[in-house]
């Protein structure tokens, strides 16, 4: 398997093969292609081959790309850190916000969303292994920015996002993702109307859909290692 095609054909069969095994729906888990740091060319021809969702972690790199390839009708994802300064480029260009971890970039992205989109969809992005150099809310404190985030009037509160430690081995790579799940139903019975559990990657997508990801963000399976 060499080309993009081939490989996005090769991690739709990983996703069909997990729905399947863990009973989960067919179609029920969306691919998030992650294009950080790849060329134009190659969002193209995963597009070509059918793509439609791309993920980009740098404001710049994505708006650039995103203006560039805007003929296309993609729909970008933000999966990177945000900063307070940069919240205007992603409230006016992306479809969604993955990495929610303070109200303060909440309130500005709700505010500077340009009236004639539709809310920018987002979730919240909790530190699931509690590792004190990451990101993330604790899971501790998700639930009060969670209801505060779902109050904002142009944003429309998804689900949850995290990114674990990488883990060798099937029941340490499901822990962290099933942590998640257990958060997403709690504030589910809460109320909040959420539907979606962003989680896994290349290495451990499978684990993810056994866990109930809803979406999986792929980036190296797909186009390889990043050119840095
Ligand atoms: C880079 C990145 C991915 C993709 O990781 P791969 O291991 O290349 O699949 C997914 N999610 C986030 C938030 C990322 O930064």
């Amino acid at each position: 398997m060499h080309t993009i095609a081939q490989r996005l054909e090769g991690v739709r069969e990983r996703i069909r093969t997990a729905e399947q095994r863990h009973g989960r729906a067919a179609g029920s888990v969306a691919l998030l292609a992650v294009s950080k740091t790849q060329p134009e060319s190659a969002i193209r021809e995963a597009a070509a081959a059918g793509q439609n969702a791309f993920g980009e972690n740098y404001v710049q790199e994505g708006c650039a790309k995103f203006d560039a390839l805007e003929g296309l009708g993609l729909q970008w994802h933000f999966i990177g850190p945000l900063q307070s300064n940069k919240t205007r480029a992603v409230a006016e260009r992306f479809h969604c916000i993955h990495t929610i971890e303070r109200l303060k970039i909440a309130r500005r992205l709700s505010e500077q969303r340009p009236a004639e989109l539709p809310p920018l969809e987002c979730c919240i992005e909790v530190n699931i292994d509690a590792a004190s150099n990451k990101s993330g809310v604790t899971p501790e404190h998700a639930a009060e920015l969670a209801h505060a985030v779902a109050g904002l009037p142009r944003l429309r509160l998804r689900g949850l996002m995290a990114i674990p430690e990488p883990a060798d081995g099937w029941d340490a790579q499901r822990r962290p993702f099933a942590r998640l799940r257990t958060l997403f139903e709690d504030l589910r019975h809460q109320g909040l109307g959420l539907d979606m559990l962003s989680m896994g990657m290349s290495a451990d997508l499978e684990a993810a859909v056994a866990e109930g990801a809803t979406m999986v963000r792929v980036g190296t399976a797909i186009f390889g290692p990043r050119p840095y």
